[in-house]
């Protein structure tokens, strides 16, 4: 017989349903279905990890926010930021319920032309627009958003002396009360280049300043930081009415409204601390209708909401791949989706529940992803049952900006699957293959053959 090989003894405590910091128990629920479907089913089909959407709650959750808005104030109009989720079918669904287009680079902007939203509902953001870009935005009448003096020498140098009436706004960047400030793009309200800036746009008849924008930062946990972007857009329009007559019509808010996930070393659940749609919505409403303009001069608002739209209606499915102890004892688990299809992992402490019904006994572990690189961490800390090879689990909130800013890195990326509002599921984003990455490559004719 074998003699079996030594493993040092230790004593670990396993928490039965004792007490968190609040004095509550932590429950933990299992997530075995999403929207009726069962995540096991999910897996089967398309693979492990996958990215989940439900159409439905996307569709809630604009619905609330134009709601919470449209209650409030008269002329509302939504634009989806496609760096959030740029995904054809995700933006879609926004478009289908009414939402403009909001882009920041000339590939986001060819995707919206591509998706059929016209020319003339789309915003054109963001710091590059080269004139080649500028000069399309032109042709399709879209809202030029300018965010920098030469971009408006560029825009002006397209359009001095032609008959053309080009409608643009300009970014301005503020001090909210919110630190750190906001003030690398566009053009600041306190030092007075954001008047500097529309004094020289007005000073072109062709450029046509129809709004003035401001994205005061992102996850921005104190609605009242709105009420005080609200104040001076509606200052700075007040004086360009005063001095050149001209009617600003539309006032837009960028996004910024937290989604309901918790930033990591925060003490608090982000459910019980950030505002509430309706909270923003009265602080930008409430002092735009207060400020005093006449009814029929009233601007429209105009918002980008990203996150807060799209966060809660993604999930990440992964299967547990080893279970290990560290060398301190403390449990690790391996998954197979890491960082990097899960980069807001970097912010984020995302709730992450078993896919299966499991026994009460709960340790605390790290959560690692599958790359052969240190950073790979999707959970420092987390307190979940004991997990086993092959037991799958569900990554709630995942919906902003990992279906954008992930990467290709040791591993392909995922299939994303969107469950509809009937319970059925559509793949609306293949898996990456090796072919996938071939097809961008090329091996000059020297090195094609190799023989060892
Ligand atoms: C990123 C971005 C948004 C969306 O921001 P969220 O924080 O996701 O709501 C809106 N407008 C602009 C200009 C942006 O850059």
């Amino acid at each position: 017989m074998n003699k079996l090989p030594y493993e040092r003894p230790f004593i670990q405590k396993l928490n039965l349903g004792v007490m968190n910091k609040f004095g509550s128990k932590t429950e933990l629920e299992p997530c075995t279905h999403i929207d009726g479907v069962p995540v096991k089913k999910l897996i089967e089909e398309y693979g492990s990890p996958c990215f989940v959407i439900s159409e439905q709650k996307i569709r809630n959750n604009y619905k609330n926010a134009v709601r919470a808005f449209k209650t409030r104030y008269p002329k509302i109009q939504f634009a989806w930021s496609y760096k959030t989720n740029y995904l054809d079918a995700v933006c879609n669904i926004f478009h289908q319920e009414g939402s403009w287009a909001e882009v920041v680079s000339i590939f986001e902007y060819q995707k919206a032309i591509h998706n059929g939203v016209p020319g003339d509902k789309i915003i054109f953001n963001g710091p590059d627009k080269s004139k080649e870009d500028l000069a399309i935005a032109i042709s399709n009448n879209s809202l030029i958003h300018i965010d920098h003096f030469d971009e408006l020498y560029d825009l002006v140098e397209l359009v001095q002396g032609r008959s053309l009436k080009v409608r643009v706004a300009i970014r301005v960047n503020m001090d909210t009360g919110v630190r750190p400030i906001w003030d690398r793009f566009g053009f600041n309200y306190e030092n007075g280049q954001a008047w500097n800036a529309v004094t020289k746009i007005m000073s072109h008849p062709e450029l046509d300043l129809v709004g003035l924008h401001a994205h005061i930062g992102t996850y921005m946990l104190v609605s009242s930081a709105y009420a005080v972007a609200a104040n001076k857009l509606c200052d700075l329009m007040q004086q360009v009415q005063n001095r050149w007559n001209q009617d600003i019509q539309y006032l837009d808010f960028g996004g910024g409204f937290a989604s309901t996930n918790t930033l990591k070393g925060a003490y608090l659940q982000a459910s019980d601390v950030i505002p509430s749609i309706d909270e923003y919505a009265e602080a930008i409403t409430a002092t735009v209708l207060n400020f005093g303009f006449k009814q029929d001069k009233l601007p429209t608002i105009f918002l980008e909401t990203g996150r807060a739209l799209i966060d809660d209606a993604a999930y990440l499915l992964g299967t547990v791949v080893a279970t290990k102890r560290l060398s301190d004892e403390r449990r690790a688990t391996v998954m197979d989706f890491g960082v990097n299809i899960l980069f807001t992992s970097f912010w984020y402490d995302h709730q992450i529940s078993p896919a299966q019904h499991f026994s009460r006994h709960s340790e605390n572990m790290t959560l690692y992803g599958p790359l052969c690189m240190n950073i790979d961490v999707v959970r420092e800390n987390v307190m979940l049952p004991l997990l086993n090879k092959g037991d799958q689990v569900v990554v709630h909130k995942v919906g902003a900006y990992n279906m954008t800013q992930w990467m290709q890195f040791i591993q392909m990326r995922p299939k994303v699957i969107l469950i509809d509002m009937n319970g059925r599921h559509h793949v609306i984003r293949e898996h990456e293959s090796l072919e996938t990455m071939l097809r961008y490559e090329h091996v000059p004719a020297h090195l094609k053959t190799i023989s060892l």
